[in-house]
C-alpha cells in the first residue's frame, strides 16, 4: 500500500526542515522529500550570517523585510538553543555582532547614512573609528578608516544547522525521503506523488520548499512561482584560532569565522545563473577583498571553495503561503534569497500555523504569493 501523509514538504533545506519541526508541534504527520544528492541545497553553501542590519535594501519591501528579519533575529537564540538541545550538537550560534568596515570617507559616509533608517526600524548601529575597530578585531588592516558596528547581529554554521535539523526531523517529525519529486498528480482532494526512486506516496497537503530549483509542471494545476536562481560563490580559509572573531563585512568580501577553524569568505552574486561551477577569478577577487580588510588572510591556505543557488524573487522577499488561484492544499515556502537561514524560525512557525489553520502568529500577508499578480514579475 502507498504510504500516506498529512503533509509532504518538497525540499529539505533549512526552510523545509525548520517547517517540518514546527509542524510537529501542530501534530501533523509529515514527510520531507529531498533531492539533496541531485540538487544541492543553498543552505549548505550559506555563510550563516543572521544580519538584517546589512541586508536592508532599497525597494518597497525593504522595511517589511527588515522587520521580518529583526523578528527572526530575536527568535534565533531560543531557536538555536532548542535545536542544539534536541540534536545534542552545537550549531555554532554566536551573537557577537557584525562590523562593516570602510577604507575612505565615501565608504564611511555610506555606512553612516544607513544608520538613521536602521534606527527608525529599531536597530542598534553605531559608527566607530578605525582604531576602535582594530581593538575589536586586531587583524584588521591599518587602512580601515572607520566601521559600522551592528551589535545585535548573529551567525550560525549552516552545515551544522542542517545536520542538526535533519536529525531532529528524522527522529521526531517524520521521514526524510532521499528522492526527487518528479510529479504531483491530483487525486480528488489529495495528491499522488511520483518520486525519482520509484516510490509513490499520497499527501493531503503539499508544501513547496524547493529553494531555487525549477518547479514548472511539478505540481498539477499550480502556476510556478517567480523564483529564479542567483548563483553565489564562496570559499573557506583555514584560520589560526581567533584571528577574526566576529563577522566582518568589507566592500569586496565578507569574512565569517567558524568554530571549526574555517574562515568563510563570500560571496559573488549572479542573477539567473544556475550552474555550480566555481570561477578562479571570482575566488581571487574574494580573497583580495578579504585581504584588503585583514591582510593576514592573504597567507592562509584555502580549504574549500563552492557555489550555491540562492532562491531569488522579483522583490527580494520570500513567497510564503497558500498558492494563488489553485487548490486550497498547496503552499509555497520559497524565495528567501540572501536570508533563508536568518528567516527560517519565523517562516516555519508562521507557515505551520497557516497550513494547520491555527491562530496566526505573524502576518504573512506581505509575503503572499498573489502579490505578483498583474505582471509584477518577469
Ligand atoms: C554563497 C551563499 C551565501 C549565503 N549566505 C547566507 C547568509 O549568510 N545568511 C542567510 O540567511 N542566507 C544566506 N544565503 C541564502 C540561503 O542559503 C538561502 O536563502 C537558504 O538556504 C534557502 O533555503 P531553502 O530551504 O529555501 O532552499 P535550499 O537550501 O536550496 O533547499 C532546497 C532543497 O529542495 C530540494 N529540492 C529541490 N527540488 C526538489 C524536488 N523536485 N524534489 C525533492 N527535493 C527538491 C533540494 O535538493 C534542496 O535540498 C546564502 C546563499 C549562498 C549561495
Amino acid at each position: 500500500m502507498r504510504k500516506s501523509f498529512d503533509i509532504a514538504i518538497i525540499g529539505g533545506g533549512v526552510i523545509g526542515l525548520a517547517l517540518a519541526c514546527a509542524l510537529r508541534r501542530e501534530k501533523a504527520r509529515v514527510a520531507v522529500i529531498d533531492a539533496a544528492a541531485d540538487i544541492p541545497p543553498a543552505t549548505d553553501a550559506a555563510a550563516g550570517m543572521l544580519a538584517p542590519s546589512f541586508e536592508v535594501r532599497d525597494g518597497n519591501m525593504a522595511d517589511t523585510l527588515y522587520a521580518f528579519g529583526a523578528q527572526n533575529l530575536e527568535m534565533w537564540p531560543a531557536f538555536a538553543a532548542s535545536v542544539e538541545e534536541e540534536a545534542g550538537a552545537s550549531i555554532d550560534f554566536r551573537d557577537d555582532g557584525t562590523l562593516g568596515v570602510a577604507f575612505d570617507d565615501v565608504q564611511a559616509g555610506a555606512l553612516q547614512a544607513s544608520i538613521p533608517p536602521l534606527a527608525a526600524l529599531g536597530a542598534r548601529a553605531e559608527m566607530i573609528s578605525g582604531d576602535e575597530a582594530r581593538r575589536l578585531e586586531p587583524a584588521l588592516s591599518p587602512s580601515v578608516a572607520a566601521a559600522l558596528l551592528a551589535p545585535d547581529d548573529a551567525q550560525v554554521d549552516p552545515r551544522k544547522l542542517l545536520a542538526a535539523l535533519r536529525r531532529i526531523v528524522a527522529e521526531t517529525a517524520g521521514p526524510i525521503i532521499a528522492a526527487r519529486l518528479e510529479k504531483a498528480e491530483k487525486q480528488n482532494r489529495a495528491y499522488g506523488l511520483v518520486l525519482s526512486n520509484g516510490e509513490r506516496l499520497a499527501a493531503d497537503t503539499l508544501v513547496l520548499a524547493s529553494g531555487a530549483a525549477a518547479t514548472a509542471g511539478l505540481i498539477e494545476d499550480i502556476e510556478p512561482p517567480p523564483v529564479a536562481p542567483a548563483k553565489g560563490e564562496a570559499l573557506a580559509l583555514a584560520m589560526p584560532y581567533g584571528l577574526i572573531r566576529r563577522v566582518v563585512r568589507a566592500p569586496g568580501a565578507y569574512l565569517c569565522p567558524k568554530a571549526d577553524g574555517r574562515l568563510v569568505i563570500g560571496a559573488t552574486e549572479y542573477r539567473g545563473r544556475d550552474d555550480l561551477t566555481v570561477d578562479d577569478a571570482a575566488i581571487a577577487g574574494l580573497r583580495r577583498g578579504a585581504a584588503a580588510a585583514a591582510p593576514a588572510t592573504a597567507e592562509l591556505p584555502e580549504g574549500e571553495r563552492w557555489a550555491g543557488l540562492r532562491p531569488a524573487t522579483p522583490d527580494a522577499a520570500p513567497i510564503l503561503g497558500r498558492v494563488p488561484r489553485g487548490p486550497e492544499n498547496v503552499f509555497f515556502a520559497l524565495g528567501h534569497h540572501r536570508n533563508g537561514v536568518l528567516l527560517a524560525p519565523a517562516t516555519a512557525q508562521a507557515l505551520a500555523r497557516e497550513i494547520t489553520g491555527g491562530a496566526p502568529v505573524t502576518d504573512l500577508k506581505p509575503f503572499a504569493p498573489d502579490r505578483f499578480d498583474g505582471g509584477g514579475h518577469g
